[in-house]
């Protein structure tokens, strides 16, 4: 019997018509990946009931936004993939005076909620609109473009500790940072923020957000299934794209896995590329970049499953 088979039964036991056991390579921006029970949450007293069943029952669990920066493994993984959706998918906008102030739900598609800001005339998202995950993965990762991340313009943070009790967050206490914030090490669920934007020029904004697409559809290979930059930025802010172009690794291959030859920082899935030819050519250039620069570069990216 399939080891994810006694997790999918108490599941659907439970939420009945809710679990399914589907491919990661599905549910993930790179196309990789193998099975695992998946269940899809649409209200926060269904997500705290599952995070109780799951504490109960020493289930482990691993929330998926889009899968934008997720590398899961051929094998599947033993943990339940939770998605948020419904009641947790959704935006409140209210203006006062010279400001919006939004209730945001941690399941929304950030380029989205970018594109809907732009056209109501609020501004500050607009560096967010070609950034591909939910309001839940850019909090935990603190995604950002253009000088600008979520954090910027957030209030709170509420979250589902891993029994099923909430807190709301005030946004100093997020120690938020370059790519990290303390959700990254902590068992907790984001279910959704609150967000203050300035009033803009609907006009202007759409503008600028068309030319922010623009600009990334010449500079990152969209063509290709990816999950952007593979590497944060080494302490001293040095592009890892260049230091990846230097060591010459540009177009190197692992099976269907490519190191893009227009961003050193992506890596491709140029068709049939497993995650296991994805890890393998991540290992190749970090150790490359590390023998040709003596920096070490460290994965963006977030690891699903076990790597071989
Ligand atoms: C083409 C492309 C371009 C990109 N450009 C950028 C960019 O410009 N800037 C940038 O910062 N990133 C960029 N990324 C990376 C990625 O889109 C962001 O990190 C994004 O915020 C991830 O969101 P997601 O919903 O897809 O999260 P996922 O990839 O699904 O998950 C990422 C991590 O967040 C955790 N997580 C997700 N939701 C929650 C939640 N509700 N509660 C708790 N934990 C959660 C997951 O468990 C996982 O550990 C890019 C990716 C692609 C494919």
């Amino acid at each position: 019997m399939n080891s994810i088979e006694p997790v999918f039964r108490i599941l659907s036991e439970n939420f009945p018509g809710d679990v399914d056991i589907l491919q990661l390579r599905e549910l993930t921006t790179w196309h990789t990946g193998g099975p695992a029970v998946c269940i899809t949450v649409t209200t926060i007293g269904m997500l705290a009931d599952l995070l109780g069943l799951t504490a109960r029952e020493g289930i482990p669990w691993f929330i998926l936004g889009l899968g934008s920066n997720v590398l899961a493994s051929d094998a599947g993984c033993s943990e339940v993939i939770i998605r948020l959706s419904g009641g947790l998918a959704r935006t409140e906008w209210h203006r006062s005076g010279n400001r919006w102030d939004l209730r945001i739900g941690a399941g929304v598609h950030l380029p989205s909620l970018s594109g809907a800001a732009c056209s109501r005339g609020a501004s500050g998202l607009e560096f967010a609109i070609g950034i591909p995950g939910t309001v839940g993965g850019a909090v935990f990762m603190n995604a950002g473009a253009y000088g600008n991340s979520l954090a910027d313009f957030l209030k709170s943070v509420t979250v589902l500790d891993y029994r099923g009790s909430a807190n709301i967050i005030p946004v100093e206490e997020c120690c938020f940072a370059y790519r990290s914030s303390r959700f990254q090490k902590e068992r907790t669920v984001i279910t959704g923020v609150t967000m203050s934007l300035g009033l803009g020029d609907s006009s202007v904004l759409r503008s600028e957000g068309k030319r922010i697409l623009e600009l990334r559809r010449k500079k990152f290979p969209l063509q290709h299934p990816n999950a952007g930059s593979v590497f944060r930025k080494p302490a001293d802010r040095i592009s890892p794209g260049k230091l990846i172009e230097d060591a010459g690794l540009k177009g190197r291959t692992v099976g269907g896995a490519e190191v893009s030859r227009r961003h050193a920082n992506f890596i491709i899935n140029t068709g049939k590329a497993t995650s296991d030819e994805i890890a393998e050519l991540i290992d190749i250039v970090r150790e490359s970049v590390l023998s040709s620069s003596g920096v070490l570069l460290k994965e963006e990216i977030r690891y699903l499953g076990r790597r071989n």
